[in-house]
């Protein structure tokens, strides 16, 4: 190894992102970091504007990497393939091997795997604006999952398509924390959406409600479930039983100090990690914290664990409107919210916020803090 130690960032999301800021312009580095990262995109995917995308309310949900990324970042894009942690090399989609002596897995996640419309990344939500366009006026459109991107999805096609009748499909109806508040109902009857209990066949888009089954809507968009790339599992790194590579409090891989997580496709073992949830709220504060970790060991130090707290969930339900749940730091809901134009004014600045942050640390590395997480057990 020579003066500079080389760290590979997997994934340039808002885990990624943050983290590859955080390390390449750093001042507290001891020895100098060399950072890329490694992402097939074009640039940055604002991902939590895919349904604006999906219902052709939006053109694209990219970023410019420049407008992102400290320039000392070097963006290399490519797919990785497989990672080798004992040689400490990632494998690439047609290109040579990459050595790291860091590495910060975050590849994100999305829905599980089915062969029908999502919004789960930005080819997926350009098929589905397509589909969704070339629908006759009139079509039945399900939406699968009610929790707040099936919400969100249903909300921006019926404003696109106001002539489409749209029914959001799932198991217990809309029980989920932030979409079954009652403004949220009253925004969904305002929009012509109905929500029914049923399930959707992953495979075909059929419906089975408690009244029976019918076939397949012209379009099914899906956003059930969650699932993450099998790249940790393939590459035989500790993984949770849904794929989520397993670290520590300090966001470190169990057994190689050297690699670390960050973002939707890790899972914190122990009390620290017991109420994250996977968003962008999370994986902002993670990408930091896991650029703290390596600053820190490689500077000799001893890394601290993550101290994450929330205070809001939010839901853009369209044209302006939203709804914002504010939360204690164990995201358990507080009684209070903001509904209509409201809620829509403050999710927007939120959605900016995300993208300004990561700009921020790239132009004041070290910048980024968030709320502190609740107390932990004792003991
Ligand atoms: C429609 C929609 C709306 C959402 N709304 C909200 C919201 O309002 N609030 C909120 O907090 N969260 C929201 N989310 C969830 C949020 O987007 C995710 O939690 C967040 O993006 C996770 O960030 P991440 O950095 O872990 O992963 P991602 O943002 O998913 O980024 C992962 C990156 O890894 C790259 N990648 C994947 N595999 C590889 C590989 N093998 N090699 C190299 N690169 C790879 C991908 O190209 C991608 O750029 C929403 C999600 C969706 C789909």
């Amino acid at each position: 190894m020579s003066g500079t130690e080389r760290v590979v960032v997997v994934g340039g999301g808002y885990a990624g992102v943050m983290a590859a800021n955080r390390m390449a312009g750093s001042r507290q580095v001891h020895t100098p970091l060399e950072v890329t990262l490694v992402d097939p995109a074009a640039g940055f995917t604002e991902r939590i504007r895919l349904h604006q995308l999906g219902a052709g309310r939006r053109a694209s949900a990219a970023v410019p990497w420049t407008d992102v990324l400290n320039p000392r970042v070097r963006h290399l894009p490519a797919r990785a393939l497989s990672i080798d942690a004992d040689r400490r090399t990632i494998g690439l989609a047609g290109r040579e091997p990459l050595d790291f002596d860091w590495l910060v897995y975050a590849v994100g996640s999305g829905e599980t795997s089915t062969s029908l419309l999502s919004v789960t990344n930005p080819e997926a939500a350009r098929a589905t604006r397509t589909a969704i366009g070339g629908l006759a006026p009139g079509s039945a459109v399900t939406v699968a999952g009610a929790g707040p991107t099936g919400v969100e999805v249903a909300c921006a096609v019926a404003l696109a398509r106001p002539d489409l009748r749209i029914t959001i499909v799932s198991p217990s109806g809309p029980v989920h924390p932030l979409t079954g508040h009652p403004a949220v109902g009253r925004r969904l009857r305002r929009l012509g959406i109905a929500v029914r209990s049923g399930a959707v066949d992953p495979a075909t888009g059929a419906v089975t409600t408690p009244e029976g089954s019918r076939p397949a809507a012209p379009a099914t968009i899906w956003t059930a479930g969650f699932a993450v790339p099998s790249l940790a599992a393939d590459s035989r790194l500790p993984v949770a039983g849904d794929g989520r590579l397993l670290v520590d409090g300090t966001l470190t891989v169990p057994g190689h100090e050297r690699i670390l997580g960050a973002g939707d496709a890790v899972a914190v073992a122990g009390p620290a990690g017991a109420h994250l949830r996977a968003s962008c709220a999370t994986a902002l504060p993670l990408g930091a914290h896991a650029a703290d970790t390596v600053l820190a060991r490689s500077g000799g130090g001893d890394p601290s664990e993550i101290d994450l707290g929330y205070v809001l969930q939010c839901l853009d339900l369209g044209s302006g409107q939203g709804h914002v749940r504010f939360v204690r730091p164990d995201d358990s809901p507080r009684p209070w919210a903001l509904a209509g134009r409201a809620g829509g004014w403050t999710k927007e600045q939120i959605c900016r916020m995300t993208v300004a942050w990561l700009a921020g640390e790239a132009a004041a590395p070290g910048s980024c803090r968030w709320q502190a997480g609740p107390p932990l057990p004792v003991g």
